[in-house]
């Protein structure tokens, strides 16, 4: 039987293939072609509209930085908001904090939701029971913007600035987050590739200077993220917080313990620090910085 390859196609001059063992799930849902395999390298692999999105294999890696960098920056996140993170990996992790009372998620398809329970059950392991949890079918940007609730962290696990995530990456979601963020608050963001995306995260910096006195960006290296490390955008008023000493994130990670399998207090503060290339680029750019007081 000839071999079947999944080739993503983020970029159309480059790009990654996996041999598919077996497809568990290949579906146009209503807003994007989600499909689930079975790979020997990565385990169970999940994409959408034609870019990887996560492994059972490196999951572990994102959704731990995604989250324990906002939370335990903060020290009390009690309200987290997530928008997109079907698979429910960023979840996962987030219910891990006991400071947190309340989750607001806000996915648009409800089919990666089913489809990540059914065929990525270790990845959420079970955090869509929890009663913390409010679980909203819709567009992040509709909720944003009728939202009246206040978080302390907000998460924005969604897919690339094409299809339904593109609205993530506008002035309008990003100003409208912000309404919905606590006096210092966090927001944390998927944010492409650096060396391969770097139009996406100048055009974030840009926007997010606008808005908060410290935008900034963290390095996270996800194998089956291609281009380099992930550079996660970060926001907030409160410069310190990315400049936190590890003895104080020692502390918080200690007070409140639980199994990681990538992230460390270590690995928390040398994140903030960014290759040469992106802290060129970033002070190369005109940013009309934030008024807010
Ligand atoms: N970790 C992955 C990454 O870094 O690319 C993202 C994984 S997660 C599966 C991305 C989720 O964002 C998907 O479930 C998708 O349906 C959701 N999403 C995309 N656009 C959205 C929107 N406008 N509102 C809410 N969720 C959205």
């Amino acid at each position: 039987m000839s071999e079947k390859w999944y080739n993503e196609t983020l970029f159309e001059n480059y790009g990654q293939r996996f041999k598919i063992d077996n497809v568990l799930f290949e579906n146009q849902t209503t807003h994007q072609h989600l499909v689930i395999f079975e790979n020997s390298q990565f385990g169970r692999v999940m994409a959408l509209d034609g870019v990887i999105q996560t492994t059972t294999r490196d999951e572990c890696i994102y959704h731990e930085m995604m989250v324990h960098v906002p939370v335990l920056a903060h020290g009390k996140a009690k309200r987290v908001l997530i928008i997109g993170g079907g698979d429910g990996g960023i979840l996962r992790e987030v219910l891990k904090h006991k400071s947190v009372e309340h989750v607001t998620m806000i996915e648009i398809d409800a089919a990666v939701v089913e489809m990540s329970k059914q065929f990525l059950p270790s990845i959420s392991n079970g955090a869509f029971e929890d009663p913390r949890l409010n679980l909203v079918i819709a567009d992040g940007m509709d909720f944003v913007r009728d939202c009246k609730e206040k978080f302390d962290v907000i998460i924005t696990d969604s897919t690339d600035p094409i299809g339904p995530g593109e609205i993530l990456f506008t002035d309008d979601f990003y100003s409208a987050a912000k309404r919905c963020l606590n006096e210092g608050g966090i927001v944390a963001s998927q944010n492409g590739a650096s060396f391969l995306q770097e139009w996406e995260f100048e055009g974030t910096y840009r926007r997010l200077s606008s808005l908060y006195k410290s935008p900034w960006f963290y390095l996270a290296g996800v194998p089956t993220y291609v281009g380099g490390f992930m550079t996660l955008a970060w926001a907030t008023d409160n410069e310190a917080y990315r400049k936190l000493p590890v003895e104080t994130i020692r502390a918080r990670f200690n007070a409140n313990p639980f199994q990681t399998k990538y992230y460390n207090p270590e690995i928390h503060v040398s994140a903030f620090n960014l290759p040469q290339h992106v802290l060129d680029k970033l002070a190369n750019i005109n940013v009309t910085t934030s008024a807010v007081a």
